[in-house]
């Protein structure tokens, strides 16, 4: 069955559960549905980057089997953030669950070629690609077309999946993180206890 990472995150409440709550109600409703966690990482808080105050971001990473496609996988996800009470959100903006597909089994999908500036990282180092969309608007891409770029998202793989590579960059998650984030940023995603034994 195909491995597959996903990186979850709060920084709202819902009317019932605060951030961690949502997170534990994203791993349960995951279980429920079958697909069951092999491992999940610590929790991980950061500062929010974003428009205007929003509270901390709360992280955490999974590794599951699933015999789901990657795109039924999606529409679970979305199913259960809806659940969760999100509602169509700003981009960068507060959510009280987002869940995302890091990486399905090592499948690229979405990615081209870029030429020129504007590579997904820092410039000459593994630039060379860039994923399709922007925004609100993103075809389903694979591996997750902004996760090189999010310490984390990094911190909590890199806790998780020793031998994971990304594939396209080939490069592992204290790799990618070296390379994209300033060691200010690595330090405040600060790492909490952990919230699900397996
Ligand atoms: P993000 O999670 O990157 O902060 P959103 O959760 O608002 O942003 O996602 C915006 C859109 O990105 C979703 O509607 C989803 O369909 C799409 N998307 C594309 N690739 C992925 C992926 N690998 N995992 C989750 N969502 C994705
Ligand atoms: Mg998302």
């Amino acid at each position: 069955m195909p491995n597959v990472l996903l990186s979850l995150g709060s920084n709202t409440s819902s009317i019932t559960l605060n951030s961690v709550g949502l997170l534990t109600f994203g791993v349960d409703e995951l279980m429920q549905a079958g697909q069951m966690p092999l491992i999940v990482s610590s929790l991980y808080r950061s500062p929010a980057v974003g428009p205007g105050y929003q509270p901390d971001f709360y992280n955490a990473a999974a590794l599951i089997k699933t015999s789901l496609s990657p795109l039924k996988l999606l529409k679970l996800i979305k199913q259960i953030e809806h659940a969760a009470g999100r509602r169509g959100a700003l981009f960068w903006g507060p959510r009280p669950l987002d869940i995302d597909i890091i990486d399905y089994n090592g499948q690229v999908l979405n990615w081209r070629r870029s030429h020129g500036p504007g590579g997904v990282v820092a410039p000459g180092a593994i630039a060379g690609w860039r994923p399709l969309g922007r925004g609100k608007v993103r075809p389903l891409t694979l591996p997750h077309g902004e996760m090189q770029r999010r310490v984390f998202v990094l911190k909590p793989v890199a806790e998780i999946a020793h031998k994971w590579r990304h594939p396209l960059f080939k490069l592992d998650a204290n790799h990618l993180m070296a390379l994209c984030c300033s060691p200010l940023a690595i330090r405040a995603t600060e790492k909490l206890e952990k919230f699900w034994q397996v």
